[in-house]
């Protein structure tokens, strides 16, 4: 490979500046596999992703006169000045094929809740190990215009008044600028229903809910329950508006819907008297099948299921579940689909673990023996190197096979099984794209 293939490593000095080294090629892990990155495996960073500094560690870079790979302690621009790594958050629709390489150094903290994809510089831009699995622009900043979110927030105020979820998700449209938020006031795509505080999971990545770890929440959890009546309100004034609109239970700022039945339930069969337009959809750690029963009856159309890993052990090592376990998430997805609902199952990636044989191997085996009909790739928001750790420590693993190759071998093995990141109205869901990678 000639040098021009390479892409530059980025790095950051103290003051969060990034900058690229020259003579030093990006280098992407996928677990304990260090590479350098070139062109062909790198896209143009997405528009709206984020670059992180990563603080108490040092870049691994590829040295191109050595052609070797190694850490780098000092900026070798500015003699004793220490470098950082620098890592991408990806947008919504991407998913990394490679995290940052990097080292901690001394005793560190966890890094913050975000997903650290690898990055560097080439053809005049930023390169993300990344690839692409949804081109929906649902959550494309380009199109969601303050001023229009800003009127939207009058609108529903006059509307809704004393409507407490709409008070909440103008606060997180206005205050967090979450996508999701910001959708409904522009009355476009999926509206947010967030209902639960509680949850039987403890996962080590939960955005909403630290206990026992000093990694700072990212999402504030919902502090009441809405009535089945807030809830419909809101729903039924996205789901009249919207064409092809969606509503979803199962938030990043609440526990599991699950166990906020006694609400959720009645708000569908109120939703349900009105209209039959739209999609309802539960994003859920899917531990009670019954109460997937349940909501299935009032009119629940699609169900979305949370999932690091297929393999039961490391599920359990990641998700920590209380009063059930995996068999249970499989009965349920097993009974939504009976239904005639659609399920997707939320898979959180993360390379290095997500594409290790024995992980396909398993996502292989639950898909030819349980229907589901999407699966959506997404990135976890965990510090990669705890997570290889907390895996690790329930069985090493064999060596990644790569995530395009994983993404590849399931694609090829279930030609029918839709790919994606965002959550399909129920009119689309027929729609499959066979696209490879
Ligand atoms: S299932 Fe969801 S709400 Fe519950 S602990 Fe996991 S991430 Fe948090």
């Amino acid at each position: 490979m000639t040098r021009s293939e390479f892409i530059k490593a980025v790095v950051a000095n103290p003051d969060g500046e990034i900058f690229d080294l020259d003579g030093y090629a990006a280098v992407g892990a996928d677990g304990p596999i260090l590479a350098p990155l070139n062109t062909t495996d790198t896209i143009s960073l997405p528009f709206g992703s984020e670059l992180m500094m990563l603080p108490h560690r040092r870049p691994i870079v590829f040295n191109l006169q050595h052609q070797q790979i190694e850490r780098i302690d000092e900026n070798p621009y500015i003699p004793g000045e220490p470098i950082f790594p620098v890592a991408a958050f990806n947008s919504p629709g991407y998913v990394a094929t490679h995290v940052s390489a990097y080292e901690e150094i001394g005793s560190t903290h966890p890094l913050p809740l975000f997903s650290y994809g690898a990055v560097g510089w080439a053809l005049g831009g930023f390169r993300s190990a990344a690839v692409r699995v949804d081109w929906e622009r649902r959550q494309d900043l380009r199109l969601m215009p303050k001023d229009g979110v800003l009127g939207g927030v009058q609108e529903m105020r006059q509307h809704l008044p004393d409507n407490r979820l709409r008070e909440h998700l103008e606060n997180c449209a206005l205050v967090y600028g979450y996508p999701a938020g910001k959708n409904f006031f522009l009355q476009r795509y999926e509206a947010p229903l967030p209902t639960s505080g509680r949850c039987n999971a403890r996962c080590l990545g939960c955005l909403s809910m630290q206990s026992d770890s000093d990694i700072p929440c990212s999402q504030q959890r919902i502090d009441f329950t809405p009535t089945a009546e807030e809830i419909a309100q809101v729903a039924l004034v996205h789901l009249r508006k919207v064409n092809r609109g969606v509503v979803s239970f199962g938030q990043g700022c609440e526990g599991d819907p699950l166990l906020a039945v006694n609400v959720i339930e009645p708000a569908i069969k109120l939703i349900r008297r009105e209209t039959r337009r739209g999609t309802i959809k539960l994003n859920t750690n899917a531990s009670r099948p019954e109460v997937i029963s349940r909501l299935l009856n009032a009119g629940l159309d699609s169900l979305r299921v949370s999932l690091n890993s297929i393999r039961a052990d490391h599920y359990n090592a990641y998700f920590r579940p209380s009063g059930y376990d995996f068999g249970d998430v499989v009965e349920s997805i097993d009974r939504a689909v009976d239904h005639g609902a659609f399920v997707f199952i939320n898979y959180l990636n993360i390379p290095g673990f997500t594409d290790q044989p024995e992980e396909i191997d398993a996502l292989t085996e639950l898909l030819a023996t349980h229907r589901v009909h999407m699966i959506q790739w997404r990135n976890l928001n965990y510090d990669p190197q705890r997570y290889w750790l907390a895996m690790g420590k329930v069985s090493p693993g064999s060596k990644p096979i790569g995530v395009r190759n994983g993404l590849n071998r399931i694609r090829d093995a279930f030609p029918n099984i839709k790919f994606g990141y965002f959550n399909p109205p129920k009119e689309k869901f027929g729609h499959i794209l066979r696209h490879r990678y």
